[in-house]
């Protein structure tokens, strides 16, 4: 085994905000770090078609603040491996090495910081995973130039729902927002964004069912409040429903989470076992660019002081 797979202080899990700032301040402390991300760097930030409440940018598309956050990491030397996927992570003991599995090999670190954020929310109807990439998307961003002068549905009502689909509606023929409620849960802005957009809404209405041949072109709602259903004729449907939190990895090692499977955390992003730090979207919290950045900085902080104490009561063993 190569020097890559040993004795790293800090081994990063994610590289979505959270990580990269937990990778920038650990390896600014001096710590030896490693941030691993199963894709690429970005996190769900970087599909986001605009985001303006990120303090310094009024707007700023998701792909460059990511990009921006990516060469920083870059910049403060911390190692980082991009397609690599942690598969499992164990413990040396109660309070030895952390030891995370992937396909290059085993990574061995004194602390963990996990931020691996969440995963896009299914309505898990009829022909949705059948028609995902034939019409059924979860990325604006990635997918909405495909359906440039066509028929778009949104479904959602929050933050995601309401930048994705004014977004899409200044490029399609027509976009059409479905919400199971008679109000967005959107911020006011945003809300606001939607309102003056050319979005047309329908409001509590669910999605029965995604049809069509080789690709999507029927959407079967149905109006929750009169039990009608309806069809309508669409290129392209972009569900937006939120995400829900990555910590099979974390629970697997004993991780305290929530009823939703988010991790509890305490101020300083410490979980309930020493030495594993939780950061951004996978813990209990609001799920913001600017509090993702804010766990990620605290995280490697304990992780600083943690290892600090180690070095300090356990010198000889210390170094893996
Ligand atoms: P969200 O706030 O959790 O909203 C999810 C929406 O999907 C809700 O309106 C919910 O309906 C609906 N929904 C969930 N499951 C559904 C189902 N099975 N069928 C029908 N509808 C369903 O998720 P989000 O919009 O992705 O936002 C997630 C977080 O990211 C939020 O904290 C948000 O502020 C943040 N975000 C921020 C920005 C930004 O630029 N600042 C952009 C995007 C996201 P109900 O309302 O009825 O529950």
């Amino acid at each position: 085994m190569t020097e890559e797979y040993l004795s790293w202080e800090v081994v990063v899990v994610g590289g979505g905000p959270a990580g990269m700032t937990a990778a920038i301040y650990a390896a600014r402390y001096g710590l030896k770090t490693i941030l691993l991300e199963s894709k690429v760097l970005g996190g769900a930030q970087a599909t986001s078609p605009g985001i303006e409440n990120y303090p310094g940018f009024t707007f700023i598309s998701g792909l460059e603040l990511a990009t921006k956050m990516k060469e920083q990491v870059k910049a403060t030397g911390a190692k980082v491996r991009e397609i690599t996927e942690v598969k499992s992570i164990t413990r040396e003991g109660e309070d030895g090495d952390f030891l995370l599995e992937t396909r290059r090999g085993i990574y061995r670190g004194k602390a963990v910081i996990f931020a691996t954020g969440g995963g896009h929310r299914h309505l898990n109807v009829p022909g949705e995973s059948e028609f995902t990439g034939r019409g059924v998307s979860y990325c604006a961003t990635c997918d909405g130039p495909l359906f440039r002068d066509k028929k778009v549905l949104v479904i959602g009502g929050g933050n995601t729902a309401a930048v994705e689909s004014a977004y899409l509606s200044e490029l399609t023929e027509k976009t059409t927002l479905v919400h199971r409620r008679d109000e967005l849960r959107a911020e006011k802005a945003m809300q606001d964004m939607v309102f003056r957009s050319p979005v047309e809404i329908k409001w509590s209405h669910i999605v029965k069912e995604f049809k069509g041949g080789d690709l999507l072109n029927e959407v079967v709602l149905e109006n929750i409040k009169t039990g009608e259903l309806s069809s309508v004729e669409v290129d392209g449907a972009f569900v937006a429903l939120g995400s829900s939190p990555e910590s099979k990895l974390a629970i697997d090692l004993g991780i305290e989470t929530n009823k939703n499977g988010e991790i509890l955390v305490n101020a300083n992003q410490t979980t309930s076992i020493p030495g594993f730090f939780a950061a951004g979207d996978v813990v209990e919290s609001m799920k913001q660019i600017a509090v993702a950045v804010g766990h990620g900085a605290i995280a490697a902080d304990s992780a600083y002081i943690y290892i600090r104490e180690l070095q300090r009561t356990d010198p000889r063993g210390y170094g893996g």
